[in-house]
């Protein structure tokens, strides 16, 4: 039991906010529907007004998982030379760079296409599922911390731009015949780039941490 139950109320009701910008420290104040809380002294965005709705989001990220395991499974193109078909996957193409002794690149392309975005899905999929139910994940922070530092290794969209000059120039000495997961991995990317654009921090821990009855969190 806090010795001063006023002051625990008020701490809890309104966090303090760090601002990204200049590192003021400032308390979060209530913000209307689409609106944006700024710092006091530089005018850095704070955060946004909170969705209180993940279900867009999980249903996003629930799809792109879906794609995610597609994109994997099949062909990603084959290229037909003289009659001689041959199709890969992107895990082949990853073993093809490895044994063609461009390890480093290999290692890249499996770190930016297939780990972090499968690593970016699990955890989306572990933290939303659990909320959705009404339940507080486990390590809440460490996980949130774990998506900070995956997100920005996900690189899909470069990988997918890569993909069509290197199919635009092999147009030229052979047949290209873009495979089922050619076409997964486009919609992939698109669907990643929603769920980004759905997901607010905030929701997440306003549904882990609700605001007693009756206060309006920020
Ligand atoms: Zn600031």
């Amino acid at each position: 039991m806090s010795p001063h139950p006023t002051v625990a109320k008020t701490i809890t009701a309104r966090p303090v906010i760090a601002c990204h910008e200049c590192d003021l420290l400032q308390r979060a104040i209530a913000v209307p529907p689409g609106g944006v809380a700024r710092c006091r002294r530089c005018g850095g965005e704070l955060y946004r007004a909170a969705h209180r709705r993940l279900d867009p989001t999980l249903a996003l990220v629930l799809a792109a998982a879906v794609l995610f395991a597609v994109a994997n499974a099949f062909p990603i193109v084959g290229l037909e030379i003289q009659g001689i078909r041959n199709v890969t996957n992107l895990f082949g193409a990853v073993q093809a760079l490895w044994n063609q002794e461009m390890r480093p690149i290999a290692a890249l392309v499996f770190l930016t296409t297939i780990l972090m975005p499968a690593v970016n899905l699990a955890v989306m999929i572990y933290l939303l599922l659990p909320l959705k139910l009404g339940r507080r994940p486990a390590g809440l922070t460490v996980i949130m911390r774990v998506l900070q530092s995956v997100k920005p290794w996900g690189m899909l969209e470069v990988f997918m731009l890569g993909i069509i000059v290197a199919l635009v120039k092999l147009t030229h000495f052979a047949t290209v015949v873009p495979g089922l997961a050619l076409w997964s991995f486009a919609v992939l990317t698109l669907l990643l780039a929603a769920a980004a654009a759905s997901f607010n921090v905030r929701d997440v821990w306003d549904r882990a941490y609700p605001a007693p009855r009756g206060e309006v969190r920020a």
